[in-house]
């Protein structure tokens, strides 16, 4: 057998919470003005209540409301397959396992927090949310995840993406949302996450009947993805298999590393990976500082590794990596050596993207792709050692959205810079 399903009744009741197992307690985030540590209510502008309870939690373990699983039951448990065909091919002793995210209604993991966020938010009285989205994932499971609780939504697209990438726009508008393309004040700037962040807090921080939505890097956000190594975890077991020996994911913000990394930090003996684009280095070449999460420094200044928040990274495939900081879990974590980081070049990441869809069948979203390219090198690696390595890593999201990037990579118009 190669793939494991699990029965929706065993979908995790509870998420898991790493902050207990950090090696380092994690640093507070600071006020914008005063520099001082955040109070909850300096956020409760932008969050529900339970959800900044769950971002300064230290509970090992936080229940996930029925309503919440009622809706992620439409796609979880997602199954773990063995990508047998991906480990001939190599002719690797490793034995590679993927855990199939892209099977969503948005098709990413991004759908897993959205649906908890709206509904804390629907909960709690609010009826409007904003958000940013770079390339649209984020947009897109936002969109289906107000559309099941009834509440509204603004977008502000990245303006590069808004115009090259249409068919994102298009699914969050087909699910009740409204797309604008960012920066909203400057109409002949190619726009970045971190000004469309700030425009969506701009816009929140306005209206009492709104709340703002962070896709990425925050604490809830990553906690609510540890569904992935939760499931990950009783799979292997599901398949009588051992505990990997190296978990690997691809890190924009952090959130599907988290999600699939997270529940194995206790386990000492799993190496744990971030990948990320050689053309924003956030983790294996930024430093580790406080700094803000937007362009105009509207957000707490976070403990994160960073390329500063005025970077600009050029415009990769990969639009979902493309961020100049990082989730500060996953930065603590890095900064304690509990997990390695990589970075690939887009070259190398579409070449084993397109190993993989030759011989598993799937075509990768970009994003996903890093996380490919590193497993191919861990397996070879194996090879040369005779190791029977096992590797686990996340197939965050399907790349049907994304065949322009395969186009430009076969026809040779991949961008060198990447
Ligand atoms: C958004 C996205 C990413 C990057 O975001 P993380 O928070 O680092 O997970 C990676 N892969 C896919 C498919 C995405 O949609």
């Amino acid at each position: 057998m190669s793939r494991w399903t699990l029965p929706p009744d065993r979908i995790p009741s509870a998420w898991f919470n790493v902050v207990p197992h950090l090696p380092t307690p994690p640093q507070p985030p600071l006020h914008p003005g005063t520099r001082e540590p955040v109070v909850p209510e300096d956020l409760a502008p932008l969050f529900p209540t339970a959800l900044i309870e769950q971002e300064v939690s230290a509970e090992p373990w936080i229940d996930v409301p029925g309503e919440v699983l009622d809706i992620l039951r439409l796609w979880r448990p997602t199954p773990l397959v063995r990508a047998t065909r991906l480990e001939k091919a190599l002719g690797t002793p490793a034995r590679i396992y993927f855990k199939d995210e892209s099977l969503s209604p948005s098709g990413s993991h991004k759908t897993n927090t959205a649906v908890a966020q709206a509904f804390y938010n629907a909960r709690e009285g609010t009826t409007r949310l904003t958000t940013e989205t770079g390339a649209g994932q984020w947009g897109t499971a936002l969109s289906f995840a107000a559309a099941q609780f009834d509440l509204d939504l603004k977008v502000y697209m990245v303006r590069a993406s808004y115009g090259q990438k249409p068919y994102r726009r298009i699914a969050i508008e087909t699910w009740g949302g409204e797309v604008v393309p960012s920066p909203v004040d400057e109409p002949d700037h190619p726009g970045s996450l971190g000004s469309a962040i700030s425009d969506a807090v701009r816009d929140c921080v306005g209206r009492s009947d709104t709340h703002y939505a962070l896709g990425s890097v925050l604490n809830h956000v990553l906690l609510h993805q540890t569904m992935i190594g939760l499931e990950a975890k009783e799979q292997l077991a599901l398949a009588g298999e051992r505990l990997p020996d190296v978990v690997i994911a691809p890190c924009g913000g952090g959130s599907n590393l988290g999600g699939i990394a997270f529940p194995f930090v206790p386990d000492s003996g799993v190496r744990l990976l971030a990948v990320e684009p050689l053309s924003c280095p956030t983790l294996t070449q930024g430093r580790y500082d406080y700094d803000f999460g937007d362009t105009a420094g509207l957000t707490p200044l976070m403990p994160m590794y960073t390329l500063g928040h005025d970077f600009v990274p050029p415009s990769i495939h990969a639009g979902g990596l493309r961020y100049h900081g990082d989730s500060p879990l996953v930065s603590s974590l890095v900064k304690d050596e509990r997990m390695e980081a990589v970075a690939y070049p887009q070259g190398k990441v579409f070449e084993a993207a397109i190993q993989f869809a030759r011989t598993e069948g799937k075509i990768p979203a970009p994003e996903c792709g890093h996380a490919i390219a590193a497993t191919v090198d861990e397996a070879l690696a194996a090879k040369e050692t005779g190791e029977e390595k096992v590797i686990l890593f996340n197939y965050c999201g399907h790349g049907f959205l994304d065949l322009a990037a395969y186009d430009d990579y076969t026809n040779g118009r991949l961008d060198e810079m990447g």
